[in-house]
């Protein structure tokens, strides 16, 4: 793969997750008015359950979150490997990684092979 191309594949895959990264802290925030506008009365008449759920919701927006932002870290480490000369070989066989494999994910760091061994 082209290094000005893989470089722009990790641009636009930086911006997709800076956005989304964005939009996720943006829902956090409006969480706190609507908490704070409920007020204590209401909130004593919040079913158990309720509150379990909203955990859950905030639990799972947060791990959304922290997925976004493992996948940012990948990116910028793919930015650097690009400058150091070693992007887009495979971290355990040295392999050049597939240009296809690299066109959909940006920041793979293993071949099809390894990844799978990985994930498995
Ligand atoms: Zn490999």
């Amino acid at each position: 793969m082209d290094d000005e191309i893989a470089r722009r594949h990790l641009a636009d895959e930086h911006d997709r997750l800076a956005r989304l990264r964005a939009a996720l802290e943006d829902e956090h925030l409006h969480d706190e008015p609507e908490e704070d506008s409920s007020g204590e009365l209401s909130h004593a008449d919040q079913h158990p359950a309720d509150a379990a759920s909203d955990a859950f919701e905030r639990e799972k927006e947060f791990s959304i979150l922290e997925q976004v932002e493992a996948e940012l870290a990948e990116v910028d480490r793919a930015l650097e490997r690009l400058d150091r000369g070693t992007y887009g070989r495979c971290d355990v066989c040295g392999e050049a990684i597939a240009d296809d494999r690299l066109a959909t994910v940006p920041a793979a760091r293993l071949c099809v092979q390894h990844q799978g061994d990985a994930e498995t």
